[in-house]
């Protein structure tokens, strides 16, 4: 089974969750490879600690440009925050933005903080302008030495991912943003061969897990805890 090199991305400047390419274009995809993002940006003010200061918080608001239903993304965040209460950190989400729908006061009316990790859903056209890897499915902006603030996840890609590997949408996508969001709180090129964090997924393996397994490795885990712990 043929994969897609990830070095397009490193050429570009990102590295992302791929999908790997199938053995006949016309075929489903088979394989899912993930890999990291190169992006400068700064690594600081990315996380929050929770008001409670007993617990550890991490801010999210997701910017849905592909209008996905309302109750999908609900359940998308609601599963992700399942991947990072096992690791005792708390999901903090923001209003969801819906450029598409929202006049300018009303954006500007959501507010927020500028600590916010930003999860944006774009689809395949908007992937295609800004060049992010092809098949991927996420990409977060990071660099060696610099965790990024951004995340991107290519909701046509998502699908087509989650019906080779007989899925359901919402649960793949929850992997992908919980696998990016990681990106953004993890060292660059933090991967595992397992869990939440694996790198490379064939849809063979995907058909196998059980998404319920799937977590952050316990080096990954104290590393977004000590992280989130010193970011003021
Ligand atoms: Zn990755």
């Amino acid at each position: 089974m043929k994969e897609i090199s990830v070095a397009p991305c490193v050429r570009l400047g990102l590295a992302s969750i791929l999908l790997a390419s199938t053995e006949a274009e016309d075929k489903m995809r088979r394989a899912v490879v993930w890999a990291v993002v190169l992006f400068a940006t700064k690594m600081s003010a990315a996380m929050t600690a929770a008001e409670s200061g007993a617990d550890l918080a991490v801010a999210v608001r997701i910017h849905d440009y592909v209008a996905i239903p309302p109750g999908t993304l609900v359940r998308a965040q609601f599963l992700v925050s399942e991947y990072y209460r096992t690791i005792q950190v708390e999901t903090k989400w923001r209003a969801i933005m819906r450029p598409s729908e929202q006049s300018g006061e009303a954006h500007k009316a959501l507010g927020g903080e500028v600590q916010d990790l930003t999860v944006i859903i774009v689809n395949q056209s908007m992937a295609r302008q800004m060049r992010l890897p092809a098949n991927a499915v996420g990409s977060a902006a990071s660099a060696p030495g610099a965790s990024g603030r951004i995340a991107y996840i290519m909701y046509d890609r998502v699908v087509a991912a989650a019906l080779g590997a007989g899925w359901e949408t919402v649960d793949l996508m929850s992997v992908v943003i919980a696998h990016e969001i990681g990106h953004l709180l993890l060292p660059w090129g933090s991967h595992t061969s397992a869990g939440l964090m694996r790198k490379h997924w064939r849809m063979g393996d995907l058909r196998r897990v059980d998404r319920r397994t799937l977590t952050f490795s316990d080096d990954h885990a104290e590393h977004i805890r000590r992280v989130l712990r010193i970011v003021p």
